[in-house]
């Protein structure tokens, strides 16, 4: 029940895998939602500002009641229990969750764009994402695994757990 929602999810700063598995849990936890499905971990180098560590990255699917602006809420909530500080465009973080997919709708309002516009660039995303979701549309831009072939330069890591 309720709406299919992929968040990615990212972190380079305190501990990175145990940040992304503790998001899972409070993804899991957050009211009317529970977490469907989790990618594997990944390991990728940072993009825009390349003096930091490299990335962990996963993406989740789940499935919720909240509103597509109620679940950003509990997603930028959740960074902030983390400890997120926003400093800088591409600056290290603790944790970063982002609305990728919300069933199949197309938002473009204040503070809120659903498909998430990176999508599309980044093989952080579209591989995990296509580990849980193979068949996985990307509402107004065609199927995700087209643009895999677009991202192969970029440099990432399926992790053993
Ligand atoms: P980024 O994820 O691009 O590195 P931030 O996490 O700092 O950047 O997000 C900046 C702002 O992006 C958030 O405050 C939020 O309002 C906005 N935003 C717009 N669309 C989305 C989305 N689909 N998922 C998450 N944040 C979004
Ligand atoms: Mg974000």
């Amino acid at each position: 029940m309720g709406n299919r929602a992929f968040i990615g999810l990212g972190s380079n700063l305190d501990d990175p895998r145990q940040q992304v598995l503790a998001a899972f849990r409070e993804l899991d936890s957050l009211p009317g939602t529970h977490l469907a499905a989790r990618s594997s971990l990944y390991r990728s180098a940072p993009m825009g500002f390349a003096e930091q560590p490299d990335f962990i990255n996963a993406v989740a699917e789940i499935r919720t009641r909240l509103s597509p602006h109620d679940l950003l809420q509990a997603l930028l909530g959740i960074e902030h229990r983390r400890g997120r500080v926003r400093s800088f465009s591409n600056a290290p973080r603790v944790l970063d969750l982002d609305v990728l997919l919300y069933d199949g709708q197309v938002m473009h309002e204040d503070g809120l764009t659903v498909p998430h516009p990176r999508i599309r660039e980044r093989a952080f995303v579209l591989r995990p994402l296509l580990e849980i979701a193979p068949d996985c549309l990307i509402p107004g831009c065609g199927l995700a695994a087209d643009f895999l072939p677009g991202c192969t330069d970029q440099q990432l890591e399926r992790l053993e757990e």
